[in-house]
């Protein structure tokens, strides 16, 4: 199973590429520009080709792109939805651009809308990015949410409501499962039954196949709290023995995992990324 982390752009987007090589990252996954401004400057094409050739040289796979985290796929104020679209189209060109084979993104709030409204909503969103060809090179992911507050896309079955309608148009999309997310929002995985029930509640919603990458987070808040804050392997509420259940397991023995742990110095990547190898029966 290719392993890696999410991985600073910082100097360039090319830059992150050497900085996963260093780590040992089997792929990656980066921003596209800042996560947190509706400011968008275009990728100039020297800085898609850098990207390009270093990942080449690095052998990674695959790449994943996270979107800009004020883009809200399903907000009922036209005004931030089309705002959203209009962002949300510009990082799946830059997504494309440097050879990405993913963009991973959250679903936004319906506010007091609901589901139903949610999902009818994502899905014309993601129907008018595709318009102009975008979305052929890279599969959008759609990841899974803590479900905080009003927050869309803590239930699989949502997701997978979106990933059907978008099939039946003939595009293609994905999940991409955040483990801290799953169990705040009240998917368990602890024990062996567990870990399979859980699983079987993913190919019910999505179909397994439709896993594509897995965020390998620990979690500082507690089972079904709602809390989105991420810790590292071992140390949070999900514990070393249920990520050993679930790494181990045959059904997903062969998804990405993209570590999102938190980074405060130099040796927490490498902690992690070793706790997650000691972990794996096997070598990676
Ligand atoms: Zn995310
Ligand atoms: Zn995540």
């Amino acid at each position: 199973m290719p392993l890696g982390v999410h991985t600073s752009i910082a100097g360039g987007l090319y830059k992150s590429v050497e900085r996963a090589k260093a780590l040992g990252c089997g792929c990656m996954q980066i921003f596209g520009r800042n996560p947190r401004s509706w400011i968008y400057k275009p990728l100039p094409a020297h800085e898609a080709g850098l990207f390009k050739a270093a990942r080449n040289d690095a052998a990674l796979w695959p790449v994943a792109v996270h979107t800009n985290y004020l883009i809200n796929l399903c907000s009922p104020d036209d005004e931030i939805y089309y705002k959203s679209i209009d962002i949300f189209q510009k990082e799946l060109s830059i997504a494309e651009a440097i050879g990405a084979d993913y963009l991973v993104t959250h679903l936004g709030s319906p506010q007091d809308m609901g589901p139903d409204f949610a999902v009818k909503r994502v899905g014309q969103a993601l129907k008018e990015a595709a318009r102009g060809g975008l979305g052929v090179n890279t599969m959008i992911l759609l990841e899974n949410t803590s479900g905080a507050g009003y927050g869309f896309g803590s239930n699989l079955l949502h997701i997978g409501e979106i990933i059907k309608g978008a099939a039946r148009d003939g595009r293609e999309t994905g999940l991409c499962l955040d483990t801290c997310h799953a169990f705040t929002a009240g998917y368990s995985f602890s024990t062996p039954a567990e870990v399979t029930g859980f699983l079987e509640k993913i190919d019910e919603a999505v179909g397994l196949e439709n896993l594509r990458v897995i965020h390998l987070n620990d979690s500082k808040g507690a089972f079904n709290s709602h809390l989105d804050r991420h810790e590292h392997i071992g140390k949070g509420k999900i514990g070393l023995e249920a990520f050993r259940l679930l790494l181990n397991h045959p059904g997903i023995r062969d998804t990405p995992m993209i570590l999102e742990t938190p980074k405060k110095t130099d040796g927490d990547d490498p902690m992690n990324l070793a706790a997650v190898r000691g972990l794996l029966d096997g070598s990676l």
